[in-house]
């Protein structure tokens, strides 16, 4: 079994949905469809949910009653038959009429907007099945919420998700094609949750994770993972194959094709991740598998709203426990960190959720000395084979940047990734002269 995941864009036009009909009917095979929400749902779902929190009722159901007339147009175009047309404005009677409860809804807590912006998946799902039954598929709707579960840290359950799976499609086993919901899940309390702006991704791992399926597609509307980010370099290419550590390091640092959890389940269970192109089904795209290839330099990609912090150790040389200390205010406020270097006396870090920033730096000044945090850096990452017994890769990278200033360099953590840290400013100088420089 296979597991393809379309995103916003593929299912955001009738004809788009028409054309993934038929994709994924072609071969004859069977499988598992993840579907985010229609493009622009999703952030139109927040932007209710924020006027409700502002109390602008009215102004939120405007925004809803726009919605719903882009739906309506969306479903006329869509059902060929008065049946399905029928079907399509049962499903958006009972979903518009869940938001026009929300909106009454007071206190409206963020367990509501949950359910608001669980929605945007639950539309597309519902109507892209309808359809399928319109044309005669042999399909099923799989919903999410019985079986996509995440533990108190927010953390997806695979074990729990495996089971869960087996349990709804046991019944059912024989069905062609299985449409289920990208994005939304179950939190520990039972609540309606989510894994994260483009968690669709990580669903259809996940999923392929979970029933050990012979590949993952994710489906996007470009041509795979590029060596470097397309809006702002000229000239980038599709790379045809990533090992699991080097997409996820391409993730992870800013490419924006894929959620940079989705990698984790599929790498954990051996499932290949295949990055398709809806407009260009023909097109190779990018295979990302346990296989690595020699290639010395493969991508570059950057990480957006950095905060560098520098801290210094107040006590004398030769201390140790200071990193420890350091880290642990990290992990006390859930803060990830993304980039370290060390000299003797200093550390330098770099964060991107900066919630708790002020807190973490109210606790480290118990024991070291802090410089002004610079804010609005970039990490800069480059991403290839850069194995330790190698000569000349270091020099390559700094050349090409000769002319931007560096305030952090990371080499040697994993052999797949150099990382610097740059000024907004410089980013795009920097891609471009990296780009020059290296390909
Ligand atoms: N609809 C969700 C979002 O826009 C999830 C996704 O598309 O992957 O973030
Ligand atoms: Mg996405």
């Amino acid at each position: 079994m296979q597991v393809w995941k379309f995103g916003g864009t593929s299912v955001g036009k009738p004809e788009r949905m028409q054309s993934i009909r038929q994709l994924i009917t072609e071969d004859g095979m069977p499988k598992i469809v993840v579907l985010s929400a229609l493009s622009g749902s999703t952030n139109t779902l927040l932007s209710i949910s924020e006027s409700i929190i502002a109390l602008q009722l009215q102004e939120a159901k405007e925004k809803a009653a726009t919605l719903r007339a882009h739906y309506d147009n969306f479903i006329k175009e869509l059902y060929a038959t008065e049946q399905g047309l029928h079907k399509g404005q049962e499903i958006l009677n009972k979903e518009f009429g869940l938001i026009d409860q929300l909106i009454a809804t007071a206190p409206y807590t963020s367990k509501q907007e949950k359910e608001m912006v669980a929605l945007g998946e639950l539309l597309s799902t519902q109507i892209f099945e309808a359809y399928l039954q319109e044309e005669g598929v042999d399909s099923y709707l799989l919903p999410a919420l019985d079986f996509m579960v995440i533990d108190e840290d927010n953390e997806p359950i695979l074990s729990q998700i495996e089971l869960n799976l087996a349990k709804v499609m046991e019944p059912v086993k024989n069905k062609q094609i299985f449409i289920t919901q990208g994005f939304i899940c179950r939190n520990p309390a039972g609540e309606i949750d989510n894994l994260k702006r483009g968690g669709s991704d990580y669903t259809a791992s996940l999923i392929g994770g979970a029933i050990q399926a012979e590949e993952v597609q994710i489906w996007t509307d470009i041509d795979g993972m590029h060596n470097n980010d397309p809006r702002i370099v000229k000239n980038t290419f599709p790379i045809r194959e990533l090992s699991f550590a080097e997409a996820a390091e391409l993730a992870y640092f800013g490419a924006k094709i894929l959620h940079p959890s989705t990698i984790t389940p599929a790498k954990m269970k051996g499932v290949p991740v295949r990055l398709k192109n809806t407009m260009e089904p023909s097109a190779f795209g990018t295979l990302i598998s346990e296989k690595s290839t020699d290639v010395e330099i493969k991508a570059i990609a950057a990480k957006d709203n950095i905060t560098a912090i520098y801290i210094h150790s107040t006590r004398m040389l030769n201390a140790y426990g200071f990193l420890k200390r350091v880290f642990e205010i990290f992990e006390k406020y859930k803060t990830p960190v993304d980039m370290i270097t060390t000299s003797e006396v200093s550390v330098s870090v770099t964060i991107d959720q900066t919630t708790h920033l002020d807190a973490i730096m109210t606790e480290l000044r118990e024991f070291a000395e802090l410089e002004d945090p610079d804010m609005d850096q970039v990490i800069v990452c480059i991403v290839g084979n850069f194995w330790a017994d190698k000569a000349g890769i270091a020099i390559k990278v700094l050349n090409a940047m000769k002319n931007i200033p560096i305030r952090m360099i990371s080499y040697g953590a994993s052999e797949h990734n150099i990382s610097l840290l740059v000024d907004a400013k410089q980013k795009n100088d920097a891609l471009n002269a990296l780009n020059e420089g290296l390909f």
